[in-house]
Parts: C-alpha cells; structure tokens; sequence
C-alpha cells in the first residue's frame, strides 16, 4: 500500500506518545542551542559596531562573557539535545521491533507462507534501523527549525517589518519550500530504491536455499549474471538518489547566499531613507545569515526523507496487515473430546481445495486420511489447527466450533507434525524441547524412544547436546523428521495431526513408530495422513479428502 509522506509521517509521530516529555526537552534544548549559536555572531557584530564607536545596549565588556558563556552552553545543549533525540529514537525503534514482531506473530503463517522472506527481513532489520533517521533526525528538527525561525524574524522584525518579512521568506523557501520540491524531484525512487533491495536481499537468501539445484542443473552462472544485474540496478537507482541530494544542496546554497543580498540590500535602502540606523543594516544581516542551521537541516531532510518515508510505508505496511485468523481468549477452557468436520469448504484463493467435508474423528482412535498429491490433506490438517479458518461450514474439537476455542487451549490440544520438520540452529535437547519447555532428560529420552530415534542421537558425538547446523544441515530427512514425531510425542497433547509421519523412513523404523501410536490408543486420538499401506494399517478407519469416507 502507498501512503502520502504526510499520512506515514503523522502515524510515525504517533508512535512517540510514550517519550513526549523527552521530546520537549530535546526541542527546547535545541532552540536554546540554536540561539547561543546565533547570539555569538550577532553579539560580535554588535561588539564591532561598538568598537567603530557607535554606542550599544551594554559594555564591550559584558557582551564578551555573554558570548563565551553562549559559546560554552552551546557545546553543552548541542550534545544535550543530540543525546535526548538518540535516546529516543533508540528506545523507539526497540517499541516498534516489539511491535512489528508481534504483528508477525498474528499473521503467521497464513499471512507469511507466499512472502518473501528476504524482504521480510530487510524490513525488520533494515528499514526499522532507517526511522531512526526520522525519530533522531527529522522530528525534532522540524520542530526546532519552527520554533527558532519565528524567534529570528521576531528579531529581525524588531530592526524593522520589511526585514522581518525578508527573512520570515528565505526561512520559508528554504526550510519548507525546497525540502517539499526536492522529495517530490525523487518521486517515488526512494520506495522503489527500498523495494529492489529487499528484492535482492530475497534473491540470495533463495540463491543459498537452492545451491544444490544451481550446481546440479549448472545455473551458477545464470544466477550470478542476475545477481550482478540486480547489484548494479540498485547501485543506479542510488546514484540518481543521491544526485538529486547533491543538486538540491547546491540549489539551496544558492538560494542563501540571494537572500543574504537580499537582506543587504533592503536594510542600505532602509538606511538611505533614515528608516533604520546602521546597526540596524548589519545587525539584521548577520542574524540572517547565522540562523539558516536549523532550516538547512531541513533541506538536506528532503532527500533522505524518501528512503525514510519507503521504509516508514514498508514497517506500516506490517502493523497493519490483518491476519488471516485473529487470536481467540478468554473463553472457557475445553478439554479434548473428538473432532470433527462439518460442510466444510475451504479454498485458498479462488480454486476451492475441500469441498462439503464432513467427517468424524472420534476419541481414542487413529484416523486415516488419504488423496492425491495436491488434493487438501496438509490444508485440512491445518484447518484443525486453525491456521486458517473454514470459508463454508464448520471444524469442531469437543463439539466447540475452533473458532470459540481459546488459541492456547487449542494448541495445548494438539500436536501437529508437518510434513517438513524445521529444526533450529540449536542442540537437539533444545530443539526438542520447544514441544515442552520445562521437560526433564528423561522425557526427552522416552520421546525419542518412542520415535525412535534415542539410539541414533546415543551416537553422536554429543549425544543430546550435538548441534543440528542451520536448518537441520547435519542431519537427514528421516532423522529430522523422526526428531519432529518425537517433539509432537514430547508435547503430549491428546490429539496427535500427523502429516506423512513416515515419508522418509524405512521399514524398521516405521514399525517402531506405530507400535509407539498404537500403544499410546486409549489417551490420544490421531489423525494419520499418508500414502503408504503399510502406516495406514494402524488406522481405525480411513477417509479420502476427495471423495468422503472410504472405509
Ligand atoms: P501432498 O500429498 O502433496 O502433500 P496435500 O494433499 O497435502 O498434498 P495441500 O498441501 O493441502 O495438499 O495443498 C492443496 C492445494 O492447495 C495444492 O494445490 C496447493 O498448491 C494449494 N496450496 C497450499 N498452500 C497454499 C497457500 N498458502 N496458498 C495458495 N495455495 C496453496
Ligand atoms: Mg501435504
């Protein structure tokens, strides 16, 4: 979705509601800042002017302390100020991982399983490390230049209106004009610029998933050629970026050096016509030309401000993703009694995948389910775990629509072993132990005897505590997936949803497995997906998804 920069800025600012006190502080610093930095100059024409003999408000004398008092203060509130804004933006950027994290914990996975995943993490990494840009260098920037260009012109004013209004002008054309027409020269480059990185960062992380394909199929080349190319894409639309930065700094630097004319000229014109003294020609110019600090970061804003406002877009675009089932709690707790499925349809996009479903899965007994390759067993399965919700008719665990059932008594129902076990990057206690977190060694151990796999891991160098590698590296298809059956035997919920629970495994294996499901007949209930005979020999009954019930 695209927002207008104004739309991403006001809900970013909304954002900082929680560190407003800091914030006034780190704008008030500022100005005051700002001031001292200007009065050194202006104090020091004023000084010269005294020396020429003109007389002034006060003795050389003084205004030399209050210049190095200013001097002094400035260095203080400068790191002051650039302090408090840091504060701030780090102590928000941390609220809005917390955030952009816990939206991602409600969509997933629906709402994950077509994204890209390389683009999924340029965003959490960096596009949130960019709004830093916007929380330290843009919002109390603003505020700062705003507050301190009314105090000048109020000062220049004072010397004389035409002045006033000269300067309240440059201000202007500098601080909010240039700063409007430099994005809007950018246009959408910046978003686009954010886009085709993430892109890339996706095309790598598919590169090294598909390193072996590549190498099989000999791709390598063909894909370091898109690589290059993509590189270099990213490189152009950089430099147009920063291009456009360079000449809109010089643009303005122009623009500053016409209006200090312009201020010179007005106040000799001015002084010609006795409406001013001469203090009031010189005094007015150098506060002028000492005060463009504030609206000049505002300038420069302008360019960056496309990269923040696309990451701005990309982080919103997160928060504000509604996910496919929305958490249920707080209603009563149900204990597990059977399932079943009644009518049920269900289609992803528009090809509807099950059709009219109903069947029974009564308690204490294993269930098979079979069907083509492609026909729904995975999605069904899915279904009871809610992962997504029914389109038509109804899934029912202890007779309670899921739907009613609280998202954590749900999950504490039921265990769920995917067709593709994931493991992390851990031990492989650890990674067992996401099935039950407070689980002793010798549950652990138990779990794996039943999946058999207690004896292999006995044979790793480590045992218990080896570490799989990335993704499970080091270990095979079978074993994986034997170390999942044994997370979803360590979890212990009474209803077991088993996805081609012995794909990989060989005969010897298998009987252990099943042996293991059937003893445990009388507290679990399982549903058994699978296009092997002999894994379907266990079940009480069996259906098939795409015609109904078989036997
Ligand atoms: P297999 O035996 O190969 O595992 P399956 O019966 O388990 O097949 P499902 O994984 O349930 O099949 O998929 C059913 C259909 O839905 C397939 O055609 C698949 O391409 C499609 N599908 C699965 N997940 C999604 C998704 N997230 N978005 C869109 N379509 C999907
Ligand atoms: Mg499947």
């Amino acid at each position: 979705m695209k927002r207008s920069g104004l739309k991403v800025m006001t809900r970013l600012v909304s954002l900082v509601k929680p560190l407003t006190g800091r914030m006034i502080l780190a704008i008030l610093m500022g100005v005051a800042g700002h001031i001292c930095a200007a009065s050194i100059t202006i104090l020091g024409v004023m000084a010269v002017l005294q020396l020429l003999g003109f007389s002034g408000w006060t003795s050389l004398t003084v205004l030399f302390v209050i210049m190095g008092l200013a001097g002094l203060l400035r260095g203080l509130l400068r790191y002051a100020e650039q302090a408090s804004n840091h504060y701030i933006a780090f102590k928000l950027l941390a609220l809005i991982r917390d955030k952009v994290f816990a939206a991602l914990r409600k969509l997933a996975p629906a709402k994950l399983e077509g994204r890209e995943k390389g683009d999924l993490i340029a965003v959490i990494t960096s596009d949130i490390e960019l709004l830093e840009v916007f929380y330290a260098h843009t919002v109390s920037p603003i505020a700062i230049a705003c507050i301190f260009s009314v105090l000048m012109t109020a000062f220049i004013g004072s010397y004389h209106v035409e002045l006033g209004l000269i300067a309240a002008l440059a201000y202007l054309v500098v601080g909010v004009v240039m700063p409007i027409m430099i994005s809007k020269l950018s246009g959408s480059r910046g978003l686009e610029f954010r886009k085709k990185s993430g892109e890339l960062s996706g095309f790598v992380l598919d590169s090294l998933r598909g390193l072996d394909e590549t190498i099989q199929y000999g791709g390598g080349k063909a894909r370091l050629e898109e690589m290059k190319d993509r590189s270099i894409q990213l490189a152009n639309e950089d430099e147009g970026l920063k291009r456009r930065a360079g000449y809109g700094s010089a643009v303005v630097n122009a623009i500053l050096i016409g209006f200090d004319l312009m201020i010179l000229f007005a106040g000799a014109a001015l002084y010609a016509q006795g409406k001013v003294q001469f203090d009031g020609v010189l005094v007015p110019m150098a506060a002028l030309m000492s005060s463009f600090g504030p609206v000049m970061a505002l300038a420069n804003l302008g360019s960056t401000l496309q990269y923040t406002f696309a990451a701005g877009n990309r982080v919103l675009d997160i928060l504000d993703e509604v996910p496919v089932v929305q958490e249920v709690s707080g209603q009563e707790e149900v204990a597990f009694e059977g399932a079943q499925t009644k009518n049920l349809s269900f289609s992803y996009d528009s090809q509807e995948i099950l059709s009219d479903l109903s069947l029974e899965i009564p308690k204490g007994k294993v269930v098979g389910i079979v069907g083509r390759s492609g026909s729904g067993k995975s999605t069904l399965l899915k279904l009871f775990m809610r992962f997504w919700e029914a389109d038509k008719g109804e899934v029912l665990l202890s007779g309670r629509n899921v739907n009613t059932i609280n998202t954590d008594n749900l999950r504490d129902m039921e265990s769920f072993v995917t067709q593709e076990t994931h493991l992390f990057k851990d031990t492989i206690l650890n990674n067992l132990k996401i099935a039950k977190e407070n689980a002793t060694l010798e549950e652990v151990m138990d779990a794996c005897k039943k999946a058999s796999v207690h004896e292999f891991i006995m044979k790793l160098p480590r045992e218990y505590d080896t570490d799989v590698g990335e993704l499970g590296d080091t270990l095979s298809g079978g074993e994986r997936q034997r170390i999942g059956l044994a997370r979803a035997f360590l979890h212990n919920a009474p209803f077991m949803l088993l996805d081609e629970p012995t794909s990989n495994l060989d005969s010897l294996n298998e009987a252990v497995i099943l042996k293991s499901l059937h003893q445990q007949h009388d507290d679990k209930t399982v549903v058994l997906v699978s296009h092997r005979a002999s894994t379907m020999g266990i079940a009480d009954q069996v259906y098939s998804v795409e015609n109904g019930r078989i036997s």
